[in-house]
Formats: C-alpha cells, structure tokens, sequence
C-alpha cells in the first residue's frame, strides 16, 4: 500500500519523531489538572490549554510520572543502545531523587510500578522486577512504551517486539501488558511511515493477528481489533488506568478527530486517567501530525522546556531515517 490515500509524505521522519514525545509530554501534562475527574465533570468545564493547579496542584506545564518515565527512557536510549536494566535504574532514581520530574518531586506513581521499582531497588534485575499477575495490568508501561518504540520502529518485527516486551516488564510483566504496548508500538511504526491512521491501524491489527491469535491473552484485544471503533460513541469508550482502556480510548481519540489539538484535547476531557489517555493520545496524534502541529504555546509552558528540548533533539538526532 503505497498510494497517496495511505500514505502522507510531506512531513518529515524527524518531524514526526519529535512530534511524538513531545506531544506525549504536552497530553501528560494537559490532563494532570484534571486526573481522577469523573467525565461529567471535567465536560462541564472543558480544559481548553494548559492550566495549573486541580487535581495535583501543580503549576501549568507539569508532566507527571507518565512524562518523567518517558524522559527517563529517552534518557537511557541515548547513554547505552538499549538496556532496560539502566531504564530500571533511571525509573528508581526518578521515584526516590525526582529524575526527570518537571518541579523536583513526584506527586504521582502507580501501585504496579512503586512495587516493581521498588524491587530493583533491592537488587531484582529489572526485566524481573515488573508484577507479571492479572491485576498489573494498568496503564504503567504503556504510557512510557513510546521512545523504544520510535527507537527501534527499523528492526525486524521479532526484535520489536521482543524490546518493547523487555521494556515494559522493568514495571508491567503480564502478557496483556506487553501485547498492549507491542499493538500501539506497531501502530505507530506504520504512522512514522507516514501511513494515515485508519490503515495504519489496519496493518497493525494484521500482524497482531497473526502472532498471537492462538494466545490465551488474545480474545481480551477483540475490542481494538473490531472494525467498529472509529464509530463507538464516546459513552462506550472507558478512560480508566486500565491498559486496554487506555489503548481503546487513545486510539478512538486518534480515528475521530483531525488534528493534533483536537485529538489531545478529547482524550484529556474523557476524565478518569486523562494525563495517561492524554500522553498516549499525544503520542500517537504527534507522530501522525508532526512537530509543527503541536501549538508552540502548549510546549513553550512545559516547565524545563529547554532541558526537554536538548534531550529530544539529541533522540532525534540519533535516530536511524526509516526503511
Ligand atoms: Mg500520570
């Protein structure tokens, strides 16, 4: 599939790269002022931008763990090819010294990944450290899965896959988990071609098919492999911390709307998790829009917006140009 319905050329692999983290960093940080608001709510007073305060209390352009991770992970790709022991290393100095937080200390972190950290902590290798049983199944490595995603969306789809299964389970080891972020990593690898979302969509859900249909874990995923998603009513998409649901709802976000602020925008105002819905959202609508779609605005408020910056450039850098 080559033909220009599929296929958008004009922005650049670079364009695209930075647009995804930093439209992950811009999501998080949209939604933390309301995280944990019921949708009712959060549409009765529509976040329009950034602002401060709310949920956390924090000021405007404050990432949250899902940012800090994400950073912690472009952080560790650009010291050493890749090693998700360093990533475990750098998530435990993020939760016990404040890495990569935008005010210094962390306000929020999730159950599944305090546990795991702290067991690396105490000397289990992080590939192990991850709870591998059905109720870790939040939305913990998701919402950081991006960077080994647009790191390594070259290599042959065996090693893909293996590195962002490796990587989620530094925090989240059950299957679920690491399908769920194998089956946004492929998506995005098809919007960094260029491919337009509902066929790369499409080709994702093709291969995903064909690796694990015959896994126990598979039936679970029928939701974001039936055609009807672009068409669900925003009634029966959930935005709670639970992967599927974030994978759903980040997705439908991206099918249903037509540009970066708009697709960022609806994520965050579903309520519940919207800074994890929000930073997986703006991951993908950053890849498939570019950079430049991103309101300057909105990255300018970003606290140590010039640290991100350097950090970012240098992933973009680094990166191979797509095959
Ligand atoms: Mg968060």
């Amino acid at each position: 599939m080559n033909d220009k319905k599929t296929i958008e050329t004009s922005i650049s692999h670079r364009e695209r790269i930075l647009g995804g983290l930093w439209g992950s960093l811009v999501g998080d940080a949209l939604g933390v002022p309301v995280e944990f608001k019921d949708r009712a709510t959060v549409q009765a007073d529509l976040v329009t931008g950034m602002r401060g305060f709310g949920t956390h209390n924090q000021p405007p352009g404050t990432w949250s763990d899902d940012g800090a991770l994400t950073l912690c992970t472009v952080d560790s790709l650009l010291n050493s090819e890749f090693d998700p022991q360093d990533m475990g290393n750098r998530f435990v100095r993020w939760m016990n010294d404040g890495l990569w937080t935008a005010t210094g200390s962390v306000f929020d972190i999730g159950m599944a990944t305090t546990d795991a950290l702290m067991r690396i902590a105490s000397g289990t290798s992080a590939e192990q450290a991850g709870g591998c049983d059905e109720y870790s199944n939040g939305n913990g490595s998701l919402m950081r899965i991006l960077p080994v995603v647009l790191r390594f969306a070259n290599d042959p789809v065996d090693r893909f896959v293996g590195r962002i299964d490796r990587v989620s389970s530094i925090t989240h080891g059950h299957a679920r988990s690491k399908m769920a972020c194998v089956f946004h990593g492929w998506v995005v690898r098809h919007l960094l071609q260029g491919w337009k979302p509902q066929p790369a969509l499409q080709a994702a859900r093709v291969g995903f098919t064909e690796r694990y249909e015959r896994t126990p874990e598979f039936p679970r995923f029928q939701r974001v492999l039936a055609d009807d998603l672009a068409t669900l009513s925003e009634k029966k998409v959930a935005s709670t911390g639970y992967v599927l649901s974030t994978l759903h709802a980040s997705h439908w976000c991206l099918l249903t709307t037509a540009s970066f602020e708009e697709c960022v925008l609806k994520a965050v105002n579903l309520g519940g998790d919207a800074d994890t819905t929000g930073c997986v959202a703006g991951g993908l609508a950053g890849v498939h829009y570019g950079l430049s779609a991103i309101p300057e605005e909105w990255r300018k408020t970003l606290l140590r917006h010039n640290d991100v910056e350097s950090l970012f450039n240098r992933f973009a850098d680094m990166a191979p140009p797509i095959t």
